[in-house]
C-alpha cells in the first residue's frame, strides 16, 4: 500500500516494492514456507496469502535446473481509480466499530482472486490491516449484494445474525437519511 501511495521514493522508475516468494505447489497444498526478500527467517504461508490478495503477483516457471521458462503476470492490484471508488462507497473498514479510515485500508477481494473473484469494484471492499488478516478466523462474513457490501457479525455481536450494509461515507449516510425521511 505504501509502495503504491506514490509518496515514496522510486528506484529504477518502480516504487520501493515488498517481494514474497513462494513456492506454486506449496501454496495449492498448504504446506511448506514462504520468503520476504532481504530477510533470512521464513515466514509462513499465511504471510504470502495476505499479501498475495493485495499484492501484484507474478507467476515464474523455471525449470528443473532453475532456468526461467515462462513468466505470467495476472491483474489482481485494484487501480487507483477504483480504489477511489470503493472508498467513497466504503468510507473506511467496513467491520462495524472499527475506525480505520480508507487511506489506511487495504482492498479484500470477497471472493479470492484465487477462485475466479475479478478485481471489479463488486468484489472490493475495504478492510484495516488488522480485520483483513483476522477475516477469516475471527467470526466476521462479508459477502456482495448487487456490488453493495453486506457484513454479518459472530454470535457474541449479533445473536441475530442479521446482515446488514456498513458505510462510514459521509455521502453515502447522507443518501440513506434523505431516504429514510422521505
Ligand atoms: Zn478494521
Amino acid at each position: 500500500m505504501a509502495a503504491a501511495s506514490g509518496e515514496l521514493p522510486t528506484l529504477g522508475g518502480a516504487a520501493p516494492t515488498l517481494v514474497v516468494s513462494v513456492r506454486a505447489e506449496d501454496i495449492a497444498s498448504g504446506h511448506g514456507q514462504a520468503h520476504v526478500e532481504g530477510i533470512a527467517e521464513p515466514v509462513t504461508l499465511d504471510v504470502a496469502r495476505h499479501i498475495a490478495c493485495t499484492g501484484a503477483v507474478q507467476r515464474i516457471v523455471t525449470d528443473a535446473r532453475g532456468r526461467i521458462r515462462q513468466i505470467e503476470t495476472s491483474d489482481r492490484v485494484f487501480a487507483h481509480h477504483q480504489r477511489r471508488a470503493i472508498a467513497l462507497r466504503d468510507g473506511g473498514c467496513i467491520i462495524p466499530g472499527c475506525r480505520v479510515r480508507s487511506s489506511w485500508c487495504e482492498i479484500h477481494h470477497v471472493t479470492e482472486h484465487a477462485r475466479g473473484g475479478a478485481t471489479h469494484t463488486d468484489n472490493g471492499v475495504l478492510l484495516c490491516w488488522f480485520h483483513h488478516r483476522t477475516i477469516d478466523s475471527v467470526g466476521w462474513k462479508i459477502r456482495m449484494n448487487g456490488g453493495v457490501p453486506e457484513v454479518r457479525g459472530p454470535y457474541w455481536w449479533d445473536a441475530t445474525g442479521r446482515w446488514r450494509a456498513p458505510t462510514t461515507s459521509p455521502p453515502q449516510l447522507r443518501d440513506r437519511l434523505q431516504r429514510r425521511v422521505q
